[in-house]
């Protein structure tokens, strides 16, 4: 079984609570106008991992980054769900938890029936469903992009969280690599985006 994947974070501390490996899959059919990853869209580009190879690097992650849980992302992690659930399911079973975000809301995920999606739903402790519309931009929750989009705690896991949303920030990590690139991650608005890249 293969994951289509655009990138893997063995930490991050801005996608979800805490700290947790991230893995953003390659490709995505919603289209959302003002998309922030456009480059994850196509379902050809990206590299295709292993679920084995996946998972002994997020094992990697909870060694040595002492990660509690981990996040799925895009793209569209429900066109990918078979694999995403097995990786979900290992996750619980190693304590881990598991966030996941869909461009599709929860009712359209049970109208399309996409394979596996129930699986992955239910290997799933916080989801977060529902496209971005950047005419509806969200300052006030953590994580997200804009206000349409739903927060569901389908365990106790960060029930906590549900009355305290407003209170966590919205954080960006940067990173500056050896050969000169730079990448970032989190969710900040564009105007600040465009501040922070502007000269680079
Ligand atoms: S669902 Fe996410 S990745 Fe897909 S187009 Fe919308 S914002 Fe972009």
């Amino acid at each position: 079984m293969f994951v289509q994947l655009h990138r893997f974070l063995p930490l991050t501390t801005v996608e979800g609570p805490g700290r947790r490996a991230c893995v953003w899959v390659q490709g995505c059919p919603i289209h959302c106008k003002g998309c922030g990853v456009p480059w994850t869209w196509n379902p050809k580009k990206g590299t295709k991992v292993s679920v084995e190879t996946l998972w002994n690097q997020i094992l990697e992650s909870k060694q040595k980054e002492n990660i509690e849980g981990i996040t799925f992302l895009g793209g569209e992690p429900f066109e990918q769900a078979e694999a995403l659930s097995e990786l979900g399911r290992r996750a619980q079973r190693e304590g881990l938890s598991v966030m996941t975000f869909s461009g599709y809301y929860k009712e359209q995920l049970e109208e399309l029936q996409k394979p596996f999606w129930q699986e992955l739903y239910h290997v799933t402790d916080l989801f977060i469903d529902g496209p971005f519309e950047q005419d509806r931009l969200d300052h006030k929750r953590p994580w997200v992009g804009s206000t349409n989009q739903r927060f569901h705690f389908l365990s106790d896991r960060y029930k906590e969280l549900e009355s305290e949303l407003s209170t966590v920030p919205d954080r960006l990590e940067i990173y500056f690599k050896k050969d000169g690139t730079v990448e970032a991650n989190g969710m900040v608005p564009s105007e600040v985006w465009n501040r922070l890249f502007k000269n680079i």
